[in-house]
């Protein structure tokens, strides 16, 4: 494959942007090389400028569900932009984006848009706190919450509980309030709400099925555990669905879990490409949310008409093919044990695991159930499977941390390529 494109379009980028990138992960750090430079989508496929051809598992990093250029989303787009890219006034295309969530998820009365899934949490928490007027909140170690103040917190010194800014820029006095937990082990949860006391804790927020530490699931036990403990001391339960919605089930973890929470953030998925955000749960807690109540929260973009037609267009598929779900897993399924088989054959453990559409591998002898245990991967053997991939026409996520993604577009004959290239790199970096 020649890249020389990418190499002098990346050279230029940085010239003029930091790193390169507008969002560091794409600058591929920790896999090295340069990142592709994208001329366009087509289906499951990304093209480069150099024009070479990939078959695409990071779909975005999960909104394109349908994969690139999907036609029906594509003239929701184009009838909406024709009309007008932007109002900042009510438009009737909010309300049926919303109906269609409400209408999907048990936990949402109503649900209010932003324009990203950083804002949607960082709105969350803010109504968490608003409500129980509390201002200590509960976070897990490799949970990712998007990159606002309080939640980019990394474990304190020691035995403390109390997490410390993982940013320079943040300051200590905020991230003071943001106590950190260990993945599916409730323990580790009791022992905040004991620390900090529970009538202090304002919420605990959690991916019910983490996606931002490679793919870890939340056992059904430890989201009963969390919804007990948040029943007991007056504490709100958020699942950040950012990633999960719409990728994970048509009700994202909801469909899978039987706990609700109390407030569901949503992202990606629902913009349909667009840049979306949303975040919903009980009415009496929604309600307290300005104009009706006094907590405060805007944006000039929110709810933008454009976003709101990709969304729309986006969920009414979804909800017309009842066996997608269902599909997307065999085929993840399928690729992941191809994996595995791959990787097993040239004597390389490897952990895998599929939800709906997501999908997620580790370098590890050992079952990943939290941080620690995903940290304990082998992160140079899974560069080198990253670039043979990347050299053989796969685009996976750039870091062993990241979740893969099936798009409906993608058919068995590509899912079979892919393990057969699989094979093949498995076999180089044996
Ligand atoms: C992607 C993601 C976010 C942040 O969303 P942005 O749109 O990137 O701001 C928050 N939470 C989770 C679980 C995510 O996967």
């Amino acid at each position: 494959m020649i890249h020389d494109k990418s190499i002098a379009a990346y050279e230029a980028a940085k010239e003029v942007i930091p790193g390169g990138v507008d969002s560091p992960v794409r600058a591929f750090k920790s896999v090295g090389g340069v990142p592709p430079f994208i001329e366009r989508g087509e289906g499951a496929y990304l093209i480069d400028i150099d024009g070479n051809r990939y078959i695409d598992y990071v779909q975005s990093w999960g909104p394109l569900i349908f994969g690139h250029c999907d036609a029906q989303i594509e003239a929701a787009v184009l009838e909406s932009a024709k009309k007008g890219l932007s109002f900042g006034a009510p438009t009737t295309v909010e309300t049926e984006l919303a109906s269609e969530i409400v209408e999907l998820f048990d936990a949402i009365d109503k649900v209010r848009f932003v324009s990203s899934g950083t804002e949607a949490v960082m709105s969350a928490i803010r109504l968490a706190r608003g409500f129980t007027g509390r201002d200590n909140i509960v976070k897990f170690e490799g949970c990712y919450h998007g990159h606002s103040d309080s939640l980019l917190v990394q474990a304190g010194s020691g035995a403390v509980t109390f997490g410390t800014p993982s940013s320079p820029g943040v300051p200590a006095d905020l991230t003071k309030h943001t106590l950190l937990a260990k993945y599916n082990d409730l323990a580790s949860v009791e022992k905040c709400f004991a620390d900090a006391g529970g009538e202090t804790i304002a919420c605990i927020i959690i991916e019910p099925i983490a996606g931002n530490m490679g793919l870890v699931p939340a056992e059904e036990r430890f989201l009963e555990g969390l919804r007990a403990l948040c029943d007991q001391h007056g504490t709100l339960l958020i699942f950040d669905e950012v990633m999960s919605g719409f990728r994970a089930s048509l009700k994202g973890a909801q469909g899978i879990t039987s706990v609700t929470p109390d407030l569901v953030t949503l992202g990606k998925v629902i913009g349909g490409g667009m840049p979306v955000g949303a975040f919903g749960g009980r009415e009496e807690i929604m309600n307290r949310l300005s104009p009706d109540g006094p907590v405060y929260q805007a944006g000039t973009l929110s709810g933008n008409p454009v976003a709101m037609s990709a969304g729309l267009a986006s969920l009414r598929k979804l909800k017309n093919q009842p066996s997608l779900y269902r599909e997307l897993e065999q085929k993840a399924t399928r690729l992941v044990e191809g994996f595995k088989a791959g990787a097993e054959h040239f004597g390389i453990p490897l952990q895998v695991d599929v939800r709906g559409s997501m999908f997620g591998f580790f370098f590890n002898d050992k079952e990943v159930k939290n941080f620690d245990d995903a940290l304990a991967s082998d992160t140079e053997r899974f560069a080198a499977f990253h670039r043979g991939m990347l050299e053989s026409g796969v685009y996976l996520a750039c870091s062993q941390f990241e979740t893969g993604f099936i798009c409906s577009v993608m058919d068995d004959a590509m899912i079979s390529e892919t393990i057969d290239k699989a094979f093949q790199v498995f076999k180089e970096i044996a």
